[in-house]
């Protein structure tokens, strides 16, 4: 589709503008409206972004970025993907919201597909969040029903230990965060929710040593995605399950970044030959509407939360649930899961031959690299300017997380960019 004509169809059907006019005013102006109304917790925001067609966006100064980092492996159809947007706008104007006092269709047809694309055994189940991190609160709340005693009341409990790994991030509400190994994230807030111990990554022997009977659960990412996309190694999470099936721990895989074919998977477990008990689900699952999920494999786990004792007011609410039917429906229909593979088998061949680039990380279209300088926050910048959005989670590592539906030509623009960013990364230095 030509993308003008899509994106002339979006402004005229678009009554926002009536609310804000997002045109005629700089970024520059919107950002000291910004300042001075949000929260400082993000920093300065990058660009003030209006429009997105596909893998580019536009800012209020007009300049054109090719996305990289798909808000955050989010945007796993790229932006205004047009069955999406129908879907979404379609629903709306049918059946927007209900109340978990009542279910709807899109609903129960989610939680059905979930299922199917996760290869769960009879007895599975699903909750819907708004989130990850509210759907890692919710495992967190799981894995506290996983207490060792008969009853499952807190008296009782004999599971006071959960673990997670070093590098870990499962997001920052304050089950999650006490997940969460990063200690500028947490300190702030300590005290934290009790009995969480984070061991070496990766570490299996760390790992036999640490689960035994009083570990409720242990919680993994397969791909750290935020300590700079480092996968787990080989054998790692079949030893997990075992460890944690012989105790009678929980296995919770958190696939908030990983899943929806962002590593050229359903899910980046899906190779590790295992079962897991539970795995949460979220970033690109509504293709840029907020859902996220907890999935809960097998009669015995998906029993552990009874009626009452979790809830949420927007969770699986009719808009979301199709805007994340709609998404696994393109995706399939679009063959996205070649293309990741493709493309990003493509990307990351091509990264690893660039002067600069020492590492190469990642799997499809979640790539990490690391650089042979600290020059990383200064390459975003650098990138920026020359009109690619990409990301650094650490001072030398940059990870891209591109639209699913990137394409090789676009690829190769920022590829051949690339050295040039970085000489400019290291000159500003
Ligand atoms: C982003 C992320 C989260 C938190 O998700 P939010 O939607 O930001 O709350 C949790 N776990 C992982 C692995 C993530 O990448």
């Amino acid at each position: 589709m030509n993308t003008m004509e899509n994106l002339d169809k979006l402004d005229q059907r678009s009554p926002v503008t009536e609310l804000v006019e997002t045109s005629g005013h700089a970024g520059s102006e919107w950002l000291a409206r910004y300042s001075s109304s949000l929260m400082g917790v993000f920093g300065t925001p990058q660009r003030v972004l209006v429009r997105g067609a596909g893998c580019l966006v536009w800012d209020a100064d007009g300049k054109e970025y090719l996305d990289l980092l798909g808000g955050i492996a989010v945007n796993a159809l790229g932006h205004a993907h047009p069955f999406v947007t129908s879907v979404i706008s379609s629903q709306l104007a049918t059946l927007g919201h209900v109340s978990n006092f009542f279910t709807s269709p899109t609903q129960i047809a989610l939680a059905e597909k979930l299922l199917e694309l996760s290869a769960a055994p009879a007895g599975s189940k699903v909750f819907f969040t708004n989130s990850g991190t509210e759907a890692n609160e919710a495992a967190f709340k799981l894995a506290r029903r996983n207490s060792g005693s008969s009853s499952g009341e807190a008296g009782g409990k004999r599971r006071t230990r959960i673990i997670a790994l070093e590098g870990a991030f499962h997001g920052r509400t304050m089950g999650a965060l006490a997940l969460t190994a990063k200690e500028a994230y947490r300190a702030p807030f300590e005290p934290m929710p009790g009995g969480v111990e984070h061991i070496p990554f990766g570490d299996i022997e760390a790992l036999r040593n640490a689960v035994d009977d009083t570990v409720a659960a242990v919680f993994l990412e397969p791909i750290q995605g935020e300590a700079g996309v480092r996968p787990l190694p080989a054998g790692y999470l079949k030893a997990a399950r075992e460890f944690t099936a012989e105790a009678g721990a929980l296995l919770i895989l958190d696939e908030v970044q990983t899943g929806i074919a962002r590593t050229g998977k359903w899910l980046a477990s899906e190779d590790a030959g295992i079962v897991p008990d539970a795995i949460t689900l979220a970033k690109g699952l509504g293709g840029g509407f907020p859902i996220g999920a907890l999935v809960t494999f097998g009669e015995q786990t998906s029993s552990l939360l009874s009626a009452g004792q979790h809830g949420t007011t927007f969770g699986g609410n009719p808009v979301a649930t199709a805007a994340a039917l709609a998404t696994l429906h393109a995706i399939e229909s679009q063959h996205v899961l070649d293309n990741v593979r493709a493309v990003g088998g493509h990307v990351r061949q091509s990264l690893a031959a660039v002067d600069g680039v020492i590492e190469v990380r990642g799997e499809g279209l979640l790539i990490g690299f690391d650089l042979d300088a600290d020059v990383a926050p200064a390459a975003v910048t650098a990138a920026l300017d020359a009109g690619f959005i990409i990301n650094s989670p650490g001072p030398r590592t940059i990870r891209l997380a591109p639209p699913l539906i990137l394409t090789t030509e676009q690829a190769d623009r920022f590829l051949a960019a690339l050295p040039a960013i970085l000489q400019t990364a290291k000159d500003a230095q």
